[in-house]
């Protein structure tokens, strides 16, 4: 079992959360599903590869997936961070389908699908420059900083790697493999660092240090989209059909006008799509505005059952997950 285990993407529970609270023509529609998509094959090809770093043993290799630290005042990200006592790994993960097509002289990466060519950020320049990072953060802490590898994974096993000309044997452009040769290719690395450069105790504390320096990425996603609060639609929305007028609350209920759906608890949802699109916190008057409801008692008992964390007092008191 890894150290860290990979999260579900945060941002796909709120592009999902906004595609139901934004118009059916909005204009920004189109990018949050192409968005949401592309987000989502990208955990799933993560995943393939951590389903092939299973197999290594737990005694040996400690597994980070998706690492977010700072340096300064730049964050980085590492997909896939493996640490042994005689070096570390970092790992870039692509998911890619159709043929990728490098230019290691240049630089240069293309991405031919269904006869369509577009560029991409070449990812050993991408995973370059999370290893100077890690560097860089890793002598911050007091860690070595030496026996440092990185690896770029394609996860998709039909996408084809394409390059323009081989890569010489010692370029930087021989680390973008497949997933299903990752083990093989860590057989290779044992071989090649035999020496430790940490000690056990070394490891154990910087397994302790990247686990209480990762910090979880909470994007903004009105800002992403360039949307203004008024855009989003307010309301306990109905999960049965797709009114997209507010359900109504008579007697303890919500109540939807188009299927006669009920249901005690549907503000549970519209609370979470305001926590992952308007804000951090809320507090009763904004609660009442989000679920449309008039009477400050019932939002000060659904913010008490709902177990958030409160701060502040009097009317200033605001609740947070
Ligand atoms: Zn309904």
């Amino acid at each position: 079992m890894a150290v860290k285990e990979r999260e579900f993407p945060i941002r796909i529970h709120q592009n999902n959360a906004l595609l139901k609270r934004i118009r059916k023509n909005h204009e920004v529609r189109p990018r949050v599903e192409s968005d949401l998509k592309n987000i989502a094959a990208g955990y799933k090809g993560e995943k393939t590869v951590d389903y092939h770093l299973g197999y290594l043993e737990d005694k040996k290799y400690s597994i980070f997936h998706n690492i977010r630290l700072q340096v300064g005042s730049q964050y980085f990200q590492i997909d896939t961070l493996i640490i042994t006592t005689c070096y570390i790994v970092i790992i870039e993960v692509k998911n890619l389908a159709g043929i990728i097509r490098i230019d290691p002289q240049i630089r240069q990466c293309t991405r031919i699908l269904n006869d369509t060519q577009e560029g991409f950020i070449d990812p050993i320049s991408q995973v370059e420059k999370s290893t100077l990072l890690f560097k860089k953060w890793l002598s911050q802490h007091g860690f070595q900083t030496t026996s440092i590898e990185f690896l770029v994974v394609i996860s998709n096993p039909q996408t084809t790697i394409d390059y323009t000309m081989r890569p010489a044997p010692h370029s930087q452009y021989t680390k973008i493999i497949h997933s299903q040769n990752i083990l093989q290719y860590v057989t290779t690395l044992n071989n090649k660092y035999n020496n430790e450069v940490m000690t056990s105790k070394e490891v154990q504390k910087l397994k302790k240090m990247l686990l209480k320096k990762h910090s979880v990425l909470l994007s903004n996603i009105l800002d992403i989209y360039g949307l203004t609060r008024n855009e989003i639609l307010t309301g306990v929305l109905c999960e049965r059909c797709n009114n997209v007028s507010p359900l109504t609350r008579i007697s303890n209920y919500w109540t939807c006008f188009q299927c006669s759906y009920k249901s005690k608890t549907a503000h549970i949802q519209a609370l979470d799509d305001y926590f992952l699109l308007m804000d951090d916190r809320i507090t009763n008057r904004t609660l009442r505005e989000f679920l449309h409801i008039p009477s400050r008692n019932t939002a000060t008992y659904m913010l008490k059952s709902l177990n958030l964390k409160s701060s502040g007092s009097g009317k200033g008191i605001y609740y947070y997950k």
